[in-house]
């Protein structure tokens, strides 16, 4: 299995480490012929902003569009952004996964934190996840076909955090920061179920 990361602005060198580790092929994609032959793409955490300007600058809006008709692809915070339908911003988007985003939902960097998060979906559920959130998004609403996978709580609300719909998947959190690889595995899960 050969999987991408979107090696444009941000952490991709950490989610390098994560999937070598968990013993995948990887890749730093930069340019649109980096593409070819991928199973699967991450697109890290960073600058929303920056990475979708950049990703005009290198002409990869339509390849990644076109590579997302037919692969899995995963954003972590920033990442998740850039494949949001809906940010309430002008900045340049994917637009692949209907939800909408509120950048920036927590605050500024100082207001950083890491959550214990149950998570069904990942093995051992019953072990917490120890999720960062820097200058992390939040998943305002999701549409039809879109099933919650991490949720927040904050008193009686709970705030989205991880959503899937079909072959796209969002984190608002970096689980590539973490030594903990289950939503890597995850998302290998994801790829191989096609
Ligand atoms: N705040 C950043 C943005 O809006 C995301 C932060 C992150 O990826 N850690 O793009």
């Amino acid at each position: 299995m050969n999987i991408g990361v979107l090696a444009l602005q941000g952490d991709f060198a950490e989610h390098l480490v994560m999937l070598r580790h968990l013993g995948v092929e990887t890749r730093e994609v930069r340019l649109p012929s980096h593409l070819d032959g991928l199973h699967g793409l991450i697109i890290p955490g960073g600058e929303s902003t920056t990475i979708g300007k950049l990703a005009v600058t290198y002409d990869l809006i339509r390849p990644l569009r076109t590579f997302a008709q037919e692969h899995a692809i995963w954003g972590t915070c920033a990442g998740a952004i850039f494949i949001a339908k809906e940010v309430y911003r002008d900045q340049p988007l994917l637009k692949l996964m209907n939800i909408s985003i509120q950048r920036n939902a927590f605050g500024r960097q100082v207001n950083s934190f890491v959550h214990e998060l149950l998570v069904p979906a990942l093995e051992q559920p019953e072990r917490p996840f120890r999720a960062v959130f820097i200058r992390a998004p939040i998943i305002e609403n999701i549409g039809q076909n879109v099933s919650v996978i991490a949720e927040l709580s904050n008193g009686n609300n709970s705030i989205i955090v991880s959503a899937r719909e079909n072959r796209f998947f969002a984190t608002s959190f970096h689980p590539e920061l973490t030594k903990d690889d289950r939503f890597h595995r995850y998302f290998l899960e994801m790829v191989e179920e096609g």
